[in-house]
């Protein structure tokens, strides 16, 4: 008897690796996980060791296949998604890294990033890569490390020293060094690629001087790009899928065409509009990024994030202790008719899109003796939904169009409430799919396309399953009184 194929998903996040299995229909049949950990050696600093992240997601996948009882032969092709901008440097012959990893969040080289948006440059950078300059994207810190690092400028010059985000790291690592590879979506936030050609600019190589040698190959997000070693996972395994956690999560979400639009709901909130073979350019201050293309062509997507979302649920339990649980939320908000009149702009570290004010500080407003906990806790959820429906209209105001649904997923998209009022404040439905672990299932889409393992988009799309649907609930000038209320409490918390 022949085994049941599968492919498997490398899901590395910021706090830990998963990995998962699928079967021929696009269901998950073991999915295990190692933690991750983060060091913050000076205040707005957090690095990684390259080492672990690449144990920890060894370890979680050779766990997966020993839960499945799956023999490692049975695995036609491997999928790989990451936390995406944190920066490994290593040696070429050694595989040694030469710094810790520089993870997203880190804030090291804000100074050097505000003073680059004030230059002359500033405008040229943005239009090229489709980003807002700033320390989360890679390139400013590959060039902290080749600043620091001794001897490291001139060994990369040289081609002994190499650069990969999380994936290219990984791949290195799973092939032996056979492949030094990384595909558009995670490209694309480096800041160093150009967002139309897909390939390195030069013009951006110069501005943060990082010689193209230490750069990796841009391949196709689906597409074998290399092979994994028989002594990592018991067999060769083709490596045939990789994209960025929230542009695989897009394609989890089976969102393949423009004018398909996924949020995640978690510590903060990411929503991703696709937008086709059109490269996005942003009025509203939102991201212009590649989406993962199931195909050679070049697919692009409107991002925008929201700082804050899930973790003011957090402060109201661990800093306040307003609530025990994330998920008693829930029922709390739902005890009450409605706010009672309080608004909580949680703008902990500034506003994110489409504000983008880092002086705003958190609010909370219109309080009264008749304030309870419960409208404390139905106003944190609320502003969730408020945040992203502001993200929605820069979107909608980016792309001309008006958006038909939001697929959700993420931690928080658990809470019925949210999701009803999301629904209700955006004027249409929300749709949450059966598996919302979308972003290892999109990496798993994009490697089973590439080897015949799934026929088609068409295949792939008809996997996906509504769970639940919410339907907008209020009238139209209710609506337009909660958003201006809303409107109201982020004007005062950005005079704060
Ligand atoms: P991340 O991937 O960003 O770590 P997750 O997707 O795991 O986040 O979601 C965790 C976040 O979701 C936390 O901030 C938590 O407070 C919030 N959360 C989890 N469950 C609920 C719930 N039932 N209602 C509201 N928020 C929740």
């Amino acid at each position: 008897m022949t085994p049941m194929p599968y492919i498997l998903s490398l899901d590395e996040g910021t706090t830990s690796a998963r990995a998962a299995l699928y079967d021929e229909a696009g269901r998950a049949v073991a999915m295990e996980s190692a933690p991750i950990d983060c060091h913050y050696p000076h205040a707005g600093w957090v690095e990684q060791d390259a080492e672990q992240i690449w144990r920890a997601q060894l370890d979680a996948a050779r766990r997966t296949l020993a839960k499945a009882g799956a023999s490692p032969s049975s695995v036609v092709a491997i999928g790989i998604t990451n936390q995406r901008e944190t920066t490994v440097v290593w040696d070429r012959a050694t595989g040694a890294p030469v710094a810790p990893a520089i993870v997203w969040q880190c804030r090291r080289t804000a100074e050097y990033c505000n003073e680059l948006a004030r230059s002359p440059q500033a405008a040229g950078i943005v239009r090229t890569t489709g980003l807002v300059i700033d320390a989360y994207f890679s390139a400013s810190k590959i060039r902290w490390i080749l600043e620091t690092v001794p001897g490291a400028r001139e060994r990369a010059r040289n081609g002994e020293l190499l650069f990969g985000n999380i994936d290219t790291w990984l791949i290195w690592k799973l092939s032996n060094g056979g492949a030094h590879v990384t595909d558009p979506s995670n490209a694309s936030r480096t800041m160093l690629m150009n967002l139309a050609t897909g390939d390195w600019d030069d013009a951006m190589l110069q501005v943060f001087d990082v010689p193209r040698a230490m750069l990796p190959a841009i391949v196709p997000s689906s597409a074998v790009s290399g092979t994994a070693a028989p002594e990592h996972l018991g067999a060769s395994i083709p490596i045939a899928g990789i994209a960025g956690d929230q542009q695989a999560a897009l394609a989890g979400q089976a969102c393949f065409r423009a004018g398909l639009s996924k949020n995640t709901y978690g510590t903060g909130c990411f929503a991703l509009l696709h937008t086709g073979g059109r490269a996005p350019v942003s009025q509203n201050r939102l991201l212009a990024t590649r989406a993962a293309s199931a195909n050679a062509h070049a697919q692009f997507a409107i991002e925008g994030s929201v700082f804050i979302a899930g973790a003011a649920i957090q402060w109201l339990r661990d800093q306040l202790g307003v609530i025990q649980t994330a998920a008693e939320s829930e029922a709390l908000a739902a005890s009450v008719p409605d706010n009672g009149g309080v608004y909580f702009v949680p703008a902990f570290v500034g506003l994110g899109a489409p504000h983008w004010d880092s002086a705003a500080r958190g609010l909370i407003g219109g309080i009264t003796r008749a304030t309870g906990r419960a409208h404390l806790v139905r106003a944190a959820l609320e502003s969730i939904a408020f945040q992203t429906a502001e993200l929605v209209e820069a979107m909608e105001a980016d792309s001309g169009e008006r958006l038909s649904e939001l697929r959700v997923d993420g931690g928080a998209a658990v809470n019925n409430f949210l999701m009803q009022f999301q629904a209700d404040i955006l004027g249409y439905p929300i749709v949450r799919p059966a598996d919302v672990e979308t972003t290892a299932l999109g990496a798993a889409y994009l490697a089973g396309l590439a080897t015949g393992f799934w026929k088609n988009v068409a295949e792939v799309e008809s996997f996906w399953r509504a769970e639940r649907r919410f339907e907008p609930g209020l009238d139209a000038p209710q609506r337009r009184r909660l958003i201006g209320e809303w409107k109201a409490a982020v004007a005062r918390c950005r005079q704060a």
